[in-house]
């Protein structure tokens, strides 16, 4: 072969890039062993910001590119492999993930079909989560990018049943359909249903009760009245796991709903629904085996490197009929490379999928899922443990109960007014997070502006929570001295 027929986008020295790689694996590891040495996040300096460089136009050694990452990415990336990461809801990665990324790599595996080993591991980890949920083994499934997208396949199942197999050539205009989630349900279910094009109306947000679940009685009452009303209700989506306070909704009430109605049950379970990793946990979740179909997350809960999530969806059949096309489901032809059908695409739109199952498929084999939920046990632990804490400290007010791993308190001082409690806490959050100290996030409960601490953090120990309930009253303090007397206080 002469050199003109070599690839051009090979190494052309592989002794030297295998070290280049090897070293390129050390930064790696050295990154993910020491991230908790330096600040869980700084403001970013601009040179991180910068995007107007022009297009490269010849390249440069991977040697300097690896570097280019060191220096611009590496010291200012979000914190969430830092022990002191509580903001939203983001997994916190294992080493271990380093390594099956790197296979991924390798392997560059399609995932939208075709015959190949990378299809059968993303099956077997299908089966396995139907195993974990008590669904039927051979259930409907597919791996997705997140609960978002999964929650959105579930619900284009659910129309399906609804509407009938001609909505596929028909859509929705038609047909008066609305469904129902509690007033504390993500946003994703909202575009979700925006993206069926049924308009964000046609979604009903239900009252919570005091533990922020949904009120089951207003929710079948809801149902009644648009039933009255000549509407169709189609779908019910319960949260496992509420995003502002951890709530987990009664899915055995609302599957009895469900059935009453013919309503589908969609269960956002994006991080609550892997608590059935825990044996102590898992009775929370009784009635999720019933469900109609369950989106959940990998990448958070479980600290798969993102993006990996799943969807699960009890009938197969409903699933595919939703799906499938004729050109790839009935081909027919089961043998050769264009065998193994029915494909991940006939479950889903994606044709080109990379291998987001081999993630969770190696961590599972790695760690056992009993460990992996003694690590969501342990964070459940340590909420509950900062609530008490909060409770018991008379500059901290707790603001919800702690139902799983989620903690909302506020800091209060005497003499000042709500609104501005509101804006000192919000401050305080912005403080905590630009020094370093911690990144919690903030939300919003009726209308009071709350710390919220959501533990989904395999590195995070008692001391940094402690380190965070000291830090507070030392912070509200300054802010209030800094602000003047607390009338004239202003951050905005
Ligand atoms: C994160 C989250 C989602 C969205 O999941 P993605 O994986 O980010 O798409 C949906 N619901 C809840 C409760 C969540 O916490």
């Amino acid at each position: 072969m002469g050199d003109s027929e070599k690839s051009l986008l090979e190494p052309a020295d592989w002794d030297a890039f295998r070290k280049e790689a090897h070293r390129a694996l050390d930064v790696a590891l050295d990154f993910s062993r020491d991230r908790a040495e330096r600040a869980v996040w700084t403001p970013l300096p601009e040179h991180a910001r910068t995007v107007d460089e022009p297009l490269p136009r010849g390249g440069e050694s991977l040697q300097e590119v690896v570097g280019e990452v060191e220096r611009r990415v590496l010291p200012h990336t979000l914190g969430n492999t830092h022990p002191r990461f509580w903001g939203w809801v983001n997994g916190s990665g294992t080493p271990s993930g380093i390594v099956s990324q790197l296979l991924t790599g390798a392997i560059n595996a399609n995932l939208g079909g075709r015959d190949h080993s990378p299809i059968y591991i993303e099956r077997q980890l299908i089966r396995w989560m139907c195993e974990l949920f008590d669904f039927p083994l051979d259930a409907g499934g597919l791996i997705c990018t997140g609960t978002s997208t999964a929650t959105l396949y579930g619900l284009a199942v659910a129309r399906h049943r609804a509407l009938g197999a001609a909505s596929r050539q028909q859509g929705n205009s038609q047909s008066p359909l609305v469904a129902y989630c509690s007033a504390q349900a993500h946003v994703s279910v909202s575009k979700a249903v925006e993206l069926m094009g049924l308009g964000s109306d046609a979604l009903r947000p239900v009252p919570v009760l005091d533990d922020f679940s949904i009120d089951c009685s207003a929710l079948a009452d809801q149902i009644a009245a648009d039933v009255e009303a000549g509407l169709q209700p189609f779908a019910v989506i319960s949260s496992v796991g509420s995003v502002n306070t951890g709530a987990i909704d009664d899915l055995q009430q609302v599957n009895a709903i469900c059935e009453q109605y013919r309503c589908w049950h969609h269960v956002d379970g994006a991080f609550g629904a892997l608590i059935s990793l825990s044996e102590t946990l898992r009775p929370r979740l009784a009635g999720i085996e019933k469900a109609d179909s369950l989106a959940f997350d990998f990448h958070k809960w479980m600290h798969v490197t993102y993006s990996s999530a799943c969807l699960l969806v009890r009938d197969r059949e409903e699933h595919l009929a939703t799906f499938a096309t004729a050109h790839s489901y009935l081909r027919g032809e089961q043998r050769g490379v264009a065998g193994g059908a029915p494909w991940p695409n006939d479950f889903g739109i994606d044709l080109s999928r990379g291998f987001a199952a081999l993630g969770p498929w190696m961590l599972l084999r790695e760690m056992g899922s009993e460990r992996l939920g003694l690590a969501i046990e342990r964070n459940c632990e340590q909420a509950a443990w900062l609530g008490r804490t909060v409770d018991e400290h008379p500059q901290l007010e707790l603001l919800a109960p702690v139902s799983l791993n989620i903690v909302c308190f506020r800091y209060v001082a005497s003499g000042v007014s709500e609104e501005q409690l509101n804006r000192l806490n919000r401050h305080l959050v912005v403080e905590l997070q630009c020094r370093g100290i911690a990144v919690p996030s903030f939300t919003e409960l009726h209308g009071t502006t709350a710390i919220r601490v959501c533990i989904a953090n395999h590195r995070t120990a008692e001391a940094d929570l402690q380190a965070l309930v000291d830090a507070v009253p030392l912070l509200g303090e300054e802010l209030l001295r800094a602000g003047g007397e607390p009338d004239d206080f202003a951050v905005d």
